[in-house]
């Protein structure tokens, strides 16, 4: 075929963000010069030209009804410019040029019961993962964590209360999306997966199942003259990554997959190295609908860091300059065998910087 014949390709993806920013975004995009913060949940931007722009931010549920949704956009076309943005811990941002439409649009917010907050040293709305939506390995739902966790951290997302600020995030599984944050809620597999045989040869492809296992607990078997898969339990980690290529390996369990509460982790190298979290709580129990345990121990820690942390101190940065054994002495967390990493395969497969390597 020659090429002129062939057909284009169809790009899809994100669309181009300009078109639907504020237009003072527009004439002010990349010179900006500094930013205050008049109070919670408001940002005032000043940019060279000394034109201002006020961003007000609002949490909402990341799962969003269509209901709210008009709402929230109605509120924004009244009350604001017009123009929005989602952050990727699900806050909706409105943007108005006029000082005087802040407290207006405040009050609407308020007044139809959502929060306004998140900026500065307050505890930011919680990143979270929802598997249980669509993807096939989850454990656990995390929105429900999620909600039950800021019905109670309400008062710190509306406040400046904090050190400095306090990212939160959750996975509702053991592998894979989560990051790092100040304070993680992480699904935690406590039993190797159970394998239903009778429809491991229907569903699984099985030399990609064994090559999944980081721990290489997998081995091809033969049970009742059919074609499975049996696992190593003393090598197997309980990590979960077996489970969805081959669903009949089912990790998922009401008593067995608990919560696990991680802390300290960066993303970003602002400031120093970008950094990994550290285990501080184990096998919490996943208890829908409110998660009191997990709620309780984050709580918790907040508090105690509340208290001892330097000003701008983030979470990472006060434990380290405390050290551990304080931490677990302040929290009065129990530091068990299982806190301590005894597994050297990590040293030689997974990343521990940002450095790339061949
Ligand atoms: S954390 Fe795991 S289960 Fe949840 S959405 Fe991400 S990949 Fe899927
Ligand atoms: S749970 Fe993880 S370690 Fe255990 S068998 Fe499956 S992939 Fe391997």
């Amino acid at each position: 075929m020659a090429m002129a014949d062939m057909r284009p390709p169809i790009e899809s993806g994100c669309p181009d963000g300009f078109q639907y920013m504020h237009p003072a975004m527009r004439r002010n995009f990349g010179l900006w010069k500094y930013h205050t913060d008049p109070r919670p949940g408001v940002l005032r931007h000043v940019a060279e030209s000394s034109e201002e722009i006020f961003t007000v931010k609002c949490g909402t549920q990341r799962i969003l009804d269509i209901f709210s949704l008009r709402e929230l956009t109605s509120i924004g076309d009244e009350f604001a410019d017009g123009y929005i943005r989602f952050t990727i811990r699900s806050n909706i941002e409105y943007y108005v040029t006029d000082e005087s439409k802040v407290e207006p649009l405040i009050n609407a917010l308020e007044s139809k019961g959502y929060v306004v907050g998140g900026t500065k040293n307050s505890v930011a709305a919680i990143s979270h993962t929802q598997g249980w939506l669509h993807c096939d390995i989850p454990g656990t739902d995390a929105s429900g964590v999620v909600k039950s966790m800021m019905d109670e951290l309400i008062g710190e997302f509306k406040a400046w209360n904090m050190p400095n600020r306090v990212h939160i995030t959750t996975s509702c599984c053991q592998i894979n999306c989560g990051g790092q944050g100040d304070i993680a809620i992480n699904i935690q597999h406590t039993k190797p997966p159970k394998i239903d045989h009778a429809q491991v040869s229907n569903v699984c492809e099985r030399p990609s199942v064994v090559a999944r296992c980081p721990v290489a607990a997998i081995r091809p078997a033969m049970v009742d003259g059919k074609a499975s898969l049996e696992v190593d339990e003393k090598k197997c980690i309980c990590c979960g990554a077996c489970f969805p290529p081959c669903p009949p390996m089912m990790i998922n369990d009401a008593e067995h997959s608990k919560l696990a509460v991680w802390i300290g982790g960066n993303h970003s190298n602002a400031r120093g190295k970008p950094t990994f979290q550290k285990l501080v709580a184990s096998a919490i129990p996943n208890n829908p609908p409110r998660w009191p345990e997990a709620a309780g121990i984050v709580k918790l820690i907040l508090k105690c860091y509340k208290e001892d942390a330097r000003d701008w101190e983030r979470v990472g940065e006060w434990v380290e300059r405390i050290g551990w054994p304080r931490f677990f002495e302040l929290t009065g967390l129990p530091f068990t065998k299982y806190h301590i990493d005894n597994w050297r395969g990590a040293r030689a497969s997974l990343n521990a910087s940002t450095h790339i390597r061949f």
